[in-house]
């Protein structure tokens, strides 16, 4: 594909971005609206309220909306397995054998565990030694601790000289014993931060509930069969189950069930073991394609500004509903699977 195509291309996946980020702005305003309705119909939440409860109104108001968005933050489909596997490859040289010599955290709200103070105290002097990806997690393991990030929708990860200036929504800065820092940015603060000290059991990023890493021994046609054999629920929504497999979201679960001809409403319990099969072979095969294509240089990667590394030019039906398939020609439908919305080809996926 030559570069004018994969500029084409990453163009159309933007603007399904901002379309999907306007979507989720009509939402969060649908809820704003909803909470100011409430607040005049029940006088906990209303300005008759007595003085006391005052103070509470407006944090009751605030929790609701961050329950409300935080829900529909996981409509927007964020970065997957091949992402966060290319963010690895992309900084783990660049992070190996650095000593973090000073660390600032700007927005207390992403550190998820320990306190924020804790979480800087914990970081300075410390060495990164490794980095690795579980499912969706990037955990940047140090000498005696272990970082772990979730992107989620819009956060990015950067390793600029300190001289950088330093861009907004930049939450986290880690100065390096290179001279280079660091940094977590994020328009959205969805994206947060985990820090586990060696030995620490980890009951919060939620690391410990992830199901088998789909290229694992472990994940295999028996295992799914096994694990969804009284399953109801759409075959698409099973593969996005991070406790049933690892690190597959909406996009690629779009891509994987194409190139399996398996129709994504299909009950999980109507597969037989012969779709299993091509399943999972499937998985593991689009997977790995989607890592090799990933490949970005570190140079493009901090141009984008850790941004721009997703796999659009080759995707074949996510995004494209009522284009032709690529396969038959037949136009591509959508439809809405647990919540999200999902492309298929009525003719060759069955
Ligand atoms: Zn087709």
């Amino acid at each position: 594909m030559n570069s004018i195509s994969v500029i084409v291309s990453r163009n159309r996946a933007g603007v399904a971005m901002k379309k999907a980020i306007r979507i989720n702005n009509m939402i969060s305003a649908v809820i704003i609206a909803h909470v100011i309705y409430f607040r005049k119909r029940f006088p906990i939440f209303g300005d008759s309220a007595p003085r006391r409860l005052s103070e509470s109104k407006d944090t009751a108001a605030i929790y609701l909306l961050s329950v409300y968005l935080s829900f529909y933050a996981n409509l927007i489909d964020m970065p997957e397995l091949p992402e966060i596997e290319t963010i690895t490859r992309v900084l783990s040289p660049e992070l190996e054998g650095k000593e973090i010599v000073d660390a600032a955290v700007m927005t207390s709200s992403v550190i998820a565990h320990p306190s924020p103070e804790l979480f800087i105290k914990s970081l300075i002097g410390e060495r990164f030694a490794t980095a690795e990806r579980r499912g969706k997690f990037l955990i940047l393991n140090l000498s005696s601790c272990r970082l772990i990030i979730h992107l989620r929708m819009t956060g990015s990860l950067v390793v600029v000289p300190s001289a950088f200036p330093v861009r907004k929504h930049t939450h986290l800065v880690l100065k390096l014993s290179d001279g280079n820092e660091l940094r977590f940015r994020d328009v959205r603060r969805f994206g947060r931060l985990w820090l586990m000290q060696n030995g620490e059991n980890d009951s919060w990023s939620g690391i410990s509930r992830l199901g088998p890493e789909p290229f694992g021994d472990e994940f295999s046609p028996s295992y799914l069969s096994l694990r969804c054999s009284k399953s109801n629920r759409a075959i698409k929504e099973v593969l996005m189950n991070q406790s049933i497999v690892a690190g597959i979201g909406n996009i690629y679960s779009d891509e994987i069930l194409f190139s399996s001809c398996i129709n994504p409403l299909r009950k999980a319990s109507s597969l037989n073991m012969e779709e299993w099969e091509r399943l999972v072979a499937t998985i593991k095969e689009r997977l790995l394609f989607f890592i090799e294509k990933n490949g970005i240089s570190l140079e493009d990667y901090q141009k984008s500004e850790g941004l721009e590394y997703r796999n659009t030019p080759y995707l074949q039906v996510y995004g494209k509903a009522d284009e032709p398939c690529p396969v038959c020609g037949t136009k591509l439908s959508r439809c809405v699977i647990g919540g999200r919305s999902s492309v298929f080809c009525p003719h060759c996926q069955k």
